[in-house]
């Protein structure tokens, strides 16, 4: 985020470039897996304002899924480890602490949004795993994470849909410009 510089941002909403500038900024929590252990941790979200259309956006991380408590490497970490089968999924969701309901629903989320990226043909010639590794792997995990939000217009494993803002029907959705250029891999 020290390299995000909003002034030189376009607007997601009214198209305009120059006219943003931080807003102020929000606390918010999120759940992360570190070092073995589930592990609660505070952030602090910027959010600039456009001067144009008087919107302001809130400035998400990669690691940030919209609408999550959880972040996306928590998800990731459990459904590695699932993938990988050493694990029953009652000993991961023991070892996670979340609901079997909850690994399911990631599951499914994973299985959508992995043969939305994919297509159908390919998502059945690759493996969780293969994919998994590759997206993990990619130079930035950045450009995986916008590509696929530019696509299908909600952040990978996000499953609540994206509020359309209340004065502009056609907005687009806010994170497509709002990209921090950092790699978390
Ligand atoms: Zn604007």
């Amino acid at each position: 985020m020290a390299k995000f510089q909003p002034h030189l941002e376009t607007c997601p909403i009214c198209g305009s470039a120059g006219n943003c500038h931080i807003h102020d900024y929000y606390g918010r929590s999120i759940i992360d897996f570190q070092a073995g252990k589930r592990e609660k941790s505070d952030l602090c979200v910027m959010r600039v304002f456009c001067d144009s259309c008087e919107h302001a956006h809130a400035i998400l991380p990669d690691v940030i899924i919209p609408y999550s408590s959880y972040s996306l490497l928590f998800i990731l970490r459990l459904l590695g480890q699932y993938f990988a089968g050493r694990f029953t999924i009652e000993q991961l969701c023991e070892r996670y602490q979340i609901s079997t309901k909850q690994f399911y629903k990631w599951l499914s989320l994973w299985k959508t949004h992995k043969q939305e990226w994919l297509g159908i043909l390919s998502d059945l010639d690759t493996s969780d795993v293969s994919f998994l590794r590759s997206i993990i792997l990619l130079d930035s995990f950045s450009s995986f994470a916008m590509g696929f939000i530019l696509h299908f217009a909600h952040s990978f494993l996000q499953s609540h849909r994206n509020p359309i803002p209340a004065s502009l029907k056609n907005a687009q959705y806010h994170q497509k410009v709002f990209a921090p250029d950092i790699s978390i891999f």
